[in-house]
């Protein structure tokens, strides 16, 4: 009560200007600012504001530049401005025909007078009068009577105040849901700013140097009231930093966590990895070996590595942990290799026989269905008994499989290096277990994550910033380029010739579709039952490929719902030759490597991202034999139609990438899992020098000096917890 008379006893005495610079605090709540009333208040709540750090906290999403003022003689049909002048007249009326209200006023400073028409702002009348200096900003146009400012920003000129908020100035525009007006924003964000001494500045301040930001409080001040486009620049990238640098430390401190532990030195083994270099049928490019060379470095230390792997599809990964892998068992210790399905994990010990052939390295395959060891140029199925033995005794140094590897009776002895394919597929926990499985509990094995999925450097960094990347951009030479069309659908006839062409010349074929089957469509996204392209389902197009076009071809069908067991014979039915088209959903995008496989076509495509459709593309042209891309798309839409021929002349998956990031966002390319979980709201990834400038001062920290930054990062993640 007694509380309540002195606050209101205070906003008395402020709403009459006498106390200006009291009663501002962050925790203070909106509805205790200077008019704002309960409904005011629940629109506020609405926004996600509920007090004065809130307020500060709600960022403009853009400006409008009233600075210049002009002299009303000089004004321009079409220009936006703002003017200065007095009130000579003003008066409101109903409008003869709509019956809306305006309010009409003449403005005139030393140089000429202007008209004025406001609509149905019933206060204006109320509130302007005839002798008030005004300024107005807004947009000047021509009608027959001459020059009007229609509907401008006002602000009446109050002779002790320095400066205008609305109008004469650049200003700032809020999202707002509805009944909140700039006005009041602006209004409510002039009161909160006198909060700003409270900001508690959490970079220090040669960091800031160093980063050549502008402190906190600056910043919150200088993007919702600036007085340059220069402070906006300035206050952005503080803000910025903010977000990609608290990204950065935590990184950090995990990397630096992984560094306490110990992890088995793997010592590179020269002659012999020399040797095997140049025992291969081709020469290594440069970026492989730069790869290997990192990752050879890393696995000699006694700490684990902890090191990303990406290159494009067909760029040569394979080959580079295979290199890693030999160099691990030479030190006499486990390595493993593991991919998402059964299909490529038997595709990745097939690569690796023919790698080591000659080198006297068993090799052992751990799947759901699969447990055999190879040795000495045979197979053999071994009993699951007998593999978990050999395991655990070190009898087997290297390991291929999928999860299965990962199940708790599979105990290695000095398991050292872990690479896991496509790890996108593997869960965080999973990436635990596989760090828990050394063998030794002071241990921790080496970790290699290796993807396909092109991820430019500054999202890389920015979503994997505890790891160290390796990148192999460069294709090998020679390989011949995958010949892409967009076709037009009254040329699909041709291209069913066309496939039935190479299918008799032996070749394989792959039709993806977006759908499952015609039911799916009601519950896909973004879906409008009108449009075509989304009944291209996979079991509707099987039907029509295999009963009208194709009638004599062997043809099937892979989707995600059906059992892995199914999926995984169809897959390897088509691995063997015995299927001539298989027409699939997205499921075949990770890894699986068909050389005779010649076409892709692929249905519905603007439905795709332009890195899956890269994906999709790079399922074939794995051999010498001419390869092509098909695309079919029922779309109009300019961008989906600029969209698929960018991917038809562009044949570097980054380029693509880039794009798709720039037109769809982190979320939409890699999924909201990873790029959700780092709440950016002004920084985006395209922020690449940004990101590498918090990464870099992010390295360098003693963090025992400032315990702000840890504070931070701690306050950040309990942040992301609580969600
Ligand atoms: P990915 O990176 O998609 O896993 P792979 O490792 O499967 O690619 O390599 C694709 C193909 O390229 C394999 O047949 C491999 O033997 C071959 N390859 C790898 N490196 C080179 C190279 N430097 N020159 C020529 N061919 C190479
Ligand atoms: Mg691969």
């Amino acid at each position: 009560m007694f509380l309540n008379i002195i606050s209101s006893i205070k906003s008395f005495l402020y709403q009459k200007n006498m106390l200006v610079y009291s009663y501002m605090h962050l925790n203070t709540k909106v509805e205790q600012l200077n008019k704002v009333g309960d409904v005011l208040k629940k629109r506020l709540h609405k926004l996600g504001v509920q007090t004065v750090f809130d307020l500060l906290h709600f960022f403009p999403f853009r400006y409008e530049d009233y600075s210049e003022i002009k002299h009303i003689a000089d004004l321009q049909d079409g220009i936006q401005v703002s003017i200065q002048g007095k009130i000579e007249l003003i008066n409101s009326k109903r409008s003869p025909r709509k019956r809306t209200l305006l309010t009409e006023a003449i403005v005139r400073d030393e140089s000429d007078q202007i008209r004025v028409i406001w609509f149905g702002q019933a206060y204006i009348a109320k509130v302007l009068h005839v002798g008030d200096e005004v300024c107005l900003s807004g947009q000047v146009k021509q009608d027959m009577f001459g020059l009007q400012m229609v509907s401008p920003e006002y602000e009446k000129i109050v002779s002790h105040k320095k400066n205008t908020t609305h109008t004469g100035r650049i200003v700032a525009m809020y999202h707002l849901t509805a009944g909140i007006t700039h006005k009041q924003m602006r209004f409510l964000m002039e009161q909160a700013l006198r909060a700003l001494d409270e900001l508690v500045e959490w970079i220090p301040q040669d960091i800031c140097h160093m980063a050549d930001i502008v402190s906190y409080a600056d910043a919150i001040r200088m993007i919702h009231v600036p007085d340059s486009f220069d402070d906006i620049t300035i206050a952005t990238k503080r803000l910025k930093f903010d977000e990609l640098f608290v990204l950065q430390l935590r990184a950090e401190m995990i990397r630096r966590s992984m560094k306490q532990y110990k992890a088995i030195k793997l010592v590179f083994q020269q002659d012999k990895i020399q040797d095997f270099v140049s025992s291969l049928s081709f020469k290594l490019t440069v970026d492989q070996k730069k790869s290997a060379w990192q990752i050879l470095q890393d696995i000699a230390r006694d700490y684990p590595m902890n090191r990303l792997l990406e290159g494009d599809v067909g760029s040569g990964k394979t080959v580079v942990a295979g290199l890693s892998l030999y160099n691990t068992v030479l030190n006499n210790a486990q390595g493993i290799i593991m991919a998402p399905t059964e299909i490529l994990a038997k595709q990745h010990i097939d690569s690796l026989i023919s790698l080591f052939h000659g080198r006297g390295v068993c090799i052992g395959i751990l799947t759901r269905s699969m447990c055999a060891l190879y040795c000495d140029d045979t197979y053999e199925d071994i009993s699951r008994a007998e593999m978990l033995k050999k395991i655990k005794q070190a009898e087997i140094t290297l390991m291929v499989g999928t999860h299965a590897l990962l199940s708790d009776e599979v105990v290695f002895k000095n398991l050292a290096l872990v690479i896991v394919d496509e790890q996108h597929r593997f869960g965080v926990e999973q990436r635990k277990t596989i760090r828990e499985k050394s063998g030794d509990a002071q241990t921790v094995p080496h970790f290699l994550s290796m993807t396909a999925t092109p991820i430019p450097r500054s999202y890389a960094l920015a979503l994997y910033g505890d790891l160290d990347i390796s990148m192999i951009k460069e294709l090998p030479h020679g390989r011949k380029k995958i010949i892409t069309r967009l076709v037009d659908s009254h040329n699909r006839e041709k291209a069913y010739q066309f496939i039935h062409d190479q299918v008799k010349q032996g070749r394989q074929v792959f039709v993806i579709c977006p759908l499952i089957d015609v039911s799916d469509i009601a519950t896909a996204r973004n879906v409008s039952l009108s449009n075509n392209s989304e009944k291209k389902s996979v079991m509707k197009e099987y039907e029509t490929l295999k009963t009208k076009i194709f009638p004599h071809l062997r043809i099937d069908f892979l989707h995600g719902k059906m059992k892995s067991k199914d999926k995984d014979k169809t897959m390897q039915a088509f691995v063997e030759g015995n299927i001539d088209i298989l027409v699939a959903t997205s499921v075949v995008e990770v890894g699986v490597n068909i050389p005779n496989a010649s076409v892709m076509m692929i249905e519905g495509a603007e439905r795709f991202g332009l890195a899956q459709l890269h994906q999709f593309r790079g399922r074939v042209g794995r051999s010498s034999y001419q390869s092509y891309c098909f695309l079919f798309s029922e779309s109009e839409s300019t961008i989906a139609q600029e969209r698929l021929s960018l991917f038809e002349k562009t044949s570097d998956g980054f380029v693509l990438a880039e794009h798709d990031l720039k037109m769809r966002g982190p979320g939409e390319v890699y999924g909201t899992a990873q790029s959700g979980q780092m709440h950016l709201r002004m920084a985006n990834l395209q922020d690449y020098d940004l990101v590498v400038l918090c990464q870099g001062i992010a390295r360098d920290i003693d963090f025992e000096k400032y315990p702000s930054l840890m504070e931070r990062v701690q306050e950040w993640e309990r942040g992301v917890h609580l969600e």
